[in-house]
């Protein structure tokens, strides 16, 4: 009998005719209508995800993002993307962990939220996110994994316009966390 050791790396869910999918990878490289990025309210650029998506996108998106000035947490805009693969990007702020405000719950759905929200305005039917907040603002993955994907599917239940949703986690452990969250919440 043959063994299966293949891993799997990718994760899919149907609800009604909407996938959301995991997978581990770069988010530049993603060739969804819209990618998401983990901006800062001032949408200055910096480290992480957001330099990632700068740096391969090229100097259009920050053209943009200047002349937008700002982003609440919470909120989202968007720009198009330059360089990449991608049509879009639609930036969003995740709340910083430790400000301990209290709010980090709300935020973090609301940032996700407002993200799915503005790909329907915009007639975007697949979007690729990467694990908001789990880099420099520190929020703890278990929680943020939950959030994330509990908002998608919610949001997927009542929305058809998006077909597509993934999820583009970095690294083997930030996949796994929300591989076990998946399955808790099916
Ligand atoms: P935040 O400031 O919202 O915490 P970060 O960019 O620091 O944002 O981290 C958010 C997540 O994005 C982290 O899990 C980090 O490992 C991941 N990340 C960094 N670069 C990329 C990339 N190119 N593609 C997908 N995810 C990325």
């Amino acid at each position: 009998m043959i063994q299966n050791t293949f891993r799997e790396q990718r994760r899919k869910l149907t609800i009604n005719a909407s996938t959301l999918i995991l997978t581990i990878g770069d988010i530049t490289k993603q060739t969804t209508d819209t990618i998401v990025n983990a901006a800062n309210s001032r949408l200055a650029g910096g480290g992480g995800v957001d330099g990632a998506i700068h740096r391969a996108g090229g100097a259009e998106i920050m053209r943009e993002c200047r002349k937008i000035g700002g982003c609440p947490t919470g909120k989202a805009v968007i720009t198009t993307a330059g360089a990449l693969k991608a049509k879009y990007v639609i930036h969003t702020v995740g709340p910083r962990y430790y400000e301990g405000t209290g709010k980090e719950a709300e935020l973090l759905k609301s940032a996700y939220l407002e993200s799915l929200k503005l790909a329907s305005k915009k007639n975007l039917t697949s979007i690729a996110f990467p694990a908001i907040s789990t880099g420099a603002y520190g929020y703890p993955l278990h929680e943020a994994a939950r959030i994330a994907l509990q908002t998608t599917i919610d949001y997927l239940k009542g929305h058809q316009d998006v077909h597509l949703v993934k999820f583009v986690l970095y690294d083997q452990g930030t996949y796994e966390i929300f591989a076990e969250e998946l399955k808790k919440l099916q």
